[in-house]
């Protein structure tokens, strides 16, 4: 793929993606591992997280905590979204869709971004949002602690934190369709003058980024680390399928 329009096409011509609200005139679709990734979270939240960092409490309470946690990422997950869209518009883009997938997303602009400082601004404006977000969610964890609220209220504020880190620095990676590799792909060409040369780097990189993460899947496997190994073998063909 070779533009921040072209890899966000592909997400149109996946059927299956559902529009599920359409806020300032924007879809918001679906893909099918958008649900998929939530269980996920809730699965590794409730099973391992919750039980290690409040230990004693009953299963539906770690349930409960768990499902909460999983929704409260997926929102912030839709603010990166909404970040890129906004910040697109902005710089005069018209924004057709959004697409929220297993790796935080896509956005499907009606026209390539003109400039590399557009593309630049429109990829890192994920990123700082969910650096933001961490930030919100630290200060909640923070709050929830000194009025002594259920330490499951904490534990969850902390784990979105550390969640929208993870999802800020992995979006960072330079590669495509990471932001990171949107990033890349317009510095290269602001530094080359030619759009193309940027984008078979970051494409190439791309396909790097999947193969690596698959075959750490396959060593966290083979370490019995379940969640792991599932986390990694999903990023993987996720990136693998942009
Ligand atoms: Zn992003």
């Amino acid at each position: 793929m070779t533009s921040l329009t072209q890899v966000a096409a592909l997400h149109l011509r996946r059927a299956h993606a559902r529009t599920l609200w359409a806020p300032s005139g924007v879809p918001v679709s679906v893909a099918p591992s958008w649900p998929l990734g939530i269980a996920l979270t809730a699965w590794t939240v409730g099973d391992a997280l919750l039980p290690d960092a409040v230990p004693g409490r009953s299963t539906a309470a770690y349930t409960i905590a768990a499902i909460a946690t999983a929704a409260a990422l997926a929102f912030t997950l839709a603010l990166h979204e909404a970040a890129h869209a906004a910040v697109a518009r902005r710089g005069g883009l018209s924004v057709r869709r959004i697409t929220l997938s297993f790796v935080g997303g896509a956005l499907e602009l009606a026209d390539t971004p003109p400039t590399p400082g557009v593309e630049l601004r429109v990829a890192l404006a994920g990123p700082i949002a969910s650096g933001m977000l961490a930030l919100a969610a630290t200060l909640a964890h923070v709050l929830f602690v000194a009025v002594e609220m259920d330490p499951l209220f904490a534990t969850a504020a902390a784990a979105v934190a550390l969640a929208n880190i993870l999802i800020a620095v992995f979006n960072c990676i330079p590669a495509l369709p990471l932001d990171g590799g949107r990033a890349l792909h317009a510095v290269l060409w602001a530094l080359s003058g030619r759009e193309a040369f940027g984008a078979t780097l970051a494409s190439i990189a791309g396909r790097m980024l999947s193969v690596a993460m698959l075959a750490l899947a396959v060593v966290a496997s083979a370490s019995a680390d379940a969640a792991l190994a599932i986390w990694l073998g999903l990023l993987g063909l996720s990136l693998r399928s942009q």
